[in-house]
């Protein structure tokens, strides 16, 4: 599938012919000048050339909140009726950290047990990528933990070459779109040569933060595993679980079954949950598994540089840097990153 391009001042024509069929979310400014991911209802509320969101789009996929079935008993029969509602959905200008963010959740919830909720949406939906050219900010080691280049996981990606978009078409879903679309013409040599001139700008802009290759990263963290780093850090940690709800690998959740006090009818609900609460280890009887703060901050570390990767295959880190920006108590991913290597060291 040949690339495409797309003038900026179409982009907002391509906006309008998606919205017929779907509920576009893209970047838009919030408050205080931050970006996040919203629905959009008029194009010109788009931004793309924002730095990073708050948040990364996995809500849209994996809600917080999320009625998974109602069930009504009526005389000797029960009702239940699952609650899958599926909006057709265009995530538009998403940075390439969040787009592996989404493969590594396909993988969690499409391995072995299949989560029907968040496959049918995922199913539905359609990835428009939009490269970066420099880093987001000082917290972003995206280019460490591999999820910088990518080649797939989107349906189009979008690169700015000046007053327009190169495009690249990585699905016949996304070739379908721009078939329907009278905005886009075929790239030409200047367009191939801007193209790579935004390459060696991108290659040029990104450098490592992380003092060794990231593959060694479960390693150094199993060697880690006794280090006083854990508590060392955690001493500030006010267990706020912040770090937990705006990465966006983070997947774990509770299941609740709200019942009406007849117990005629009632929901099961899934809300996001988060390593960090001290509540998450917690069992019947009050005993809890990981009480200290210390214990959880290892957990977390452990689960993305570690775990994950035994599990699903890639590393549970994006580096998209969200935790590192929103904490209150800076603790810092990536400094503990660079600490584990210093005390790898110290232990030869
Ligand atoms: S590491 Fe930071 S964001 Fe995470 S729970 Fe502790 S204080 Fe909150
Ligand atoms: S752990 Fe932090 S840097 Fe890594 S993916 Fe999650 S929010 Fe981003």
């Amino acid at each position: 599938m040949l690339p495409q391009i797309l003038p900026k001042e179409k982009v907002s024509t391509f906006v309008r012919m998606l919205q017929q069929t779907y509920r576009v979310v893209g970047p838009a400014l919030k408050e205080r000048g931050f970006y996040d991911y919203q629905p959009i209802e008029d194009p010109s509320e788009l931004v793309l050339d924002y730095n990073i969101t708050v948040a990364s789009p996995k809500r849209y996929f994996f809600p917080a909140f999320d009625v998974l079935l109602k069930y009504k008993k009526e005389q000797a029969q029960d009702i239940l009726k699952s609650q899958v509602e599926v909006q057709r959905t265009v995530l538009f200008g998403v940075h390439p950290c969040d787009i592996y963010a989404t493969w590594v959740l396909d993988d969690v919830f499409s391995k072995d047990t299949k989560d029907p909720y968040y496959l049918a949406r995922r199913e539905r939906a359609v990835i428009i990528g939009l490269d970066c050219n420099k880093p987001c900010d000082e917290k972003s080691f995206c280019l460490d933990m591999g999820s910088l280049n990518i080649d797939k996981g989107f349906d189009l990606m979008l690169t700015d070459i000046g007053d327009r978009y190169y495009v690249e078409v990585a699905t016949d879903l996304g070739q379908n779109l721009i078939e329907q679309s009278d905005v886009f013409t075929a790239a030409a040599s200047a367009d191939h040569a801007a193209l790579q001139k935004f390459k060696e700008e991108k290659q040029n802009n990104f450098k490592h933060k992380i003092p060794y290759d990231t593959k060694y990263l479960p390693e150094l963290l199993e060697h880690s595993y006794d280090s006083l780093i854990w508590e060392a850090n955690a001493r500030r940690c006010f267990s706020c679980g912040q770090c937990n709800l705006i990465c966006p690998t983070c997947y774990c959740f509770d299941i609740i079954d709200e019942d009406e006090i007849t117990l005629k009818e009632g929901q099961r609900i899934r809300k996001w949950d988060g390593c960090q609460l001290r509540s998450f280890a917690e069992v019947a009887g009050g005993e809890n598994f990981r009480p200290n703060a210390g214990e959880r901050l290892r957990h977390r570390m452990m689960r993305k540089g570690h775990y994950m990767k035994l599990l699903f295959g890639k590393l549970g880190c994006v580096g998209c840097g969200r935790c590192d920006r929103n904490c209150p108590a800076d603790i810092s991913v990536l400094r503990t990153y660079q600490q584990i290597a210093a005390a790898s060291e110290a232990t030869v």
